[in-house]
């Protein structure tokens, strides 16, 4: 490729780092600068994707600081994408994942932190939001172990750096087994193995709470439970299959559900050996299971899948399921959605189990902890039933969609300050800058 290309943001991510390393760099940051309300680039060279994010007005919503690194070995881009700290560090899992392009990387980055902010906020952690994205060059065998662990022990020494403005997890492409990497080489992790003192694998509880949200999704449209009902689940991975075994023990009279890996629906047949359930491989682009003739769908898989193709094809009352940003334009299909009288649950009000149960996982742990058993109970008031109940009752109220009056809410409580350590995020990012963090590590 031309290193001298243009546009970055149309670079291949191989392409970029290559770019990068012609110039002898090694890390880099993109930070937002309130006083004069833009982005600055650590290299003048970068200026051109510091203006590309700050002129962005979808995706970028004044995230506080981005912060890349060149893995020098296997020539993987660490990033870490903070967007707000009020509430705290920000905590987001590490996607490890294929982006065709350096803006498709950097926007999945913007939405997942702010994802993560509205997420932490409404669940009334306290924690700001943000996320770990890395991308791998081809060729790069991301199964093998030993290369694994290189991966993420260097990925955990790359969020050391930032001094813990960023606290990062497990996430899509990223195992529980290779938290145990980064945490061999930074404390700002959570998530890690269960023997190493962590909560291990979130998907299991995020399936706890998804159910929590359909059953009181269904509550709202006068329906009791789950018994009787029918369901679409579209993927049925680390959330999706347990959701499955937790909607059929629950009494669902029809489970149907799709994934792309027939491998995995083999299984899941198998194991639950269940008449209710049929599930069917499709292919990526197979959207079909969202057009089942069923009570609630669940989007499982992948984001994106409300857009103008599916919405008006959904015959299901109920959209609540797993998987984030799953409207692909939140204002548009939001509103298609609540003008079809489709009840969505916003994904980031209901998939918080995860993050709930491995954010404080530092202070201890108890088998049934009260303090992660209220999110799904009606006794507390930031409960993913309570929330999503004020949410409903606010959008019944002023004739907006719920996932407006979700972010809107979310926005709100993302802005509080931590009760103790107050706005510090901010700080160490503005140390970071001060300091020369781009020529450190060198
Ligand atoms: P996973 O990778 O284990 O499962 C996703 C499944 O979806 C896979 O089996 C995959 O084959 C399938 N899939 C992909 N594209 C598909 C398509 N077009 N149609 C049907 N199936 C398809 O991931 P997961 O951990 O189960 O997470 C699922 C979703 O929930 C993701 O969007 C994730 O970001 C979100 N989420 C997960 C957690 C968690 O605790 N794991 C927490 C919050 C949010």
């Amino acid at each position: 490729m031309s290193a001298s290309t243009s546009d970055l943001t149309t670079l291949s991510p191989l392409d970029f780092t290559t770019y990068l390393r012609e110039r002898g760099i090694r890390r880099f940051y993109l930070v937002h600068d309130p006083s004069e309300g833009r982005v600055r680039a650590s290299h003048p060279e970068l200026a051109q994707l510091a203006d590309f994010v700050g002129s962005d007005r979808r995706d970028f919503l004044d995230h506080e600081g981005l912060f890349f690194e060149l893995e020098p070995v296997h020539g993987l881009l660490y990033g870490a994408f903070v967007h707000r700290t009020c509430r705290g560090q920000a905590a987001g899992g590490v996607r490890f994942w294929r982006y065709d392009t350096v803006e498709d990387y950097l926007r999945d980055g913007l939405r997942l932190a702010f994802g993560m902010t509205r997420k932490n906020a409404l669940a009334g952690l306290w924690w700001g939001g943000g996320k770990g994205v890395m991308v791998a060059p081809p060729g790069i065998d991301v199964r093998d172990a030993g290369i694994r662990a290189e991966i993420y022990r260097g990925y955990g020494e790359f969020i050391t750096s930032l001094r813990g403005c960023y606290v990062t997890a497990e996430d899509v492409g990223t195992h529980v087994s290779d938290m145990a990497h980064v945490f061999a080489t930074t404390r700002h992790t959570t998530c890690i193995p269960p023997d190493l003192g962590g909560s291990g694998n979130p998907s299991v509880p995020t399936a706890r709470g998804v159910i929590a949200g359909i059953e009181a999704a269904l509550a709202t449209l006068g329906h009791d439970g789950i018994a009787g009902r029918t369901f679409a689940v579209q993927g049925c991975g680390n959330v999706g299959s347990p959701l499955i075994g937790y909607l059929l023990e629950r009494g669902a009279s029809r489970v149907e559900a799709a994934d792309v890996d027939a491998g995995i629906v083999e299984r899941l047949v198998g194991e639950l050996n269940d008449p209710r359930l049929t599930a069917r491989a499709v292919e990526r682009e197979d959207s079909s299971i969202l057009a089942a003739d069923c009570d609630v769908v669940c989007p499982c898989a992948v984001g994106g899948t409300l857009n103008p193709d599916t919405i008006p094809k959904i015959r299901a009352k109920i959209v609540c399921g797993a998987a984030n940003n799953q409207l692909l334009d939140s204002a548009r299909d939001d509103a298609a959605l609540h003008a079809r009288s489709i009840l969505y649950v916003p994904d980031f009000l209901v998939n918080r189990m995860g993050i709930v149960t491995c954010a404080d996982e530092a202070t201890g742990c108890i088998p049934g902890d009260p303090w992660i058993e209220r999110h799904l109970g009606r006794d507390w008031d930031h409960s993913i039933p309570n929330a999503l109940d004020r949410v409903l009752h606010l959008s019944r109220e002023s004739g907006r969609p719920p996932g407006a009056v979700a972010t809107e809410e979310a926005d709100r409580l993302s802005m509080i300050e931590h009760p103790i350590f107050g706005h510090r995020g901010r700080g160490i990012i503005d140390h970071l800058v001060a300091a020369g963090w781009q020529r450190s590590g060198a």
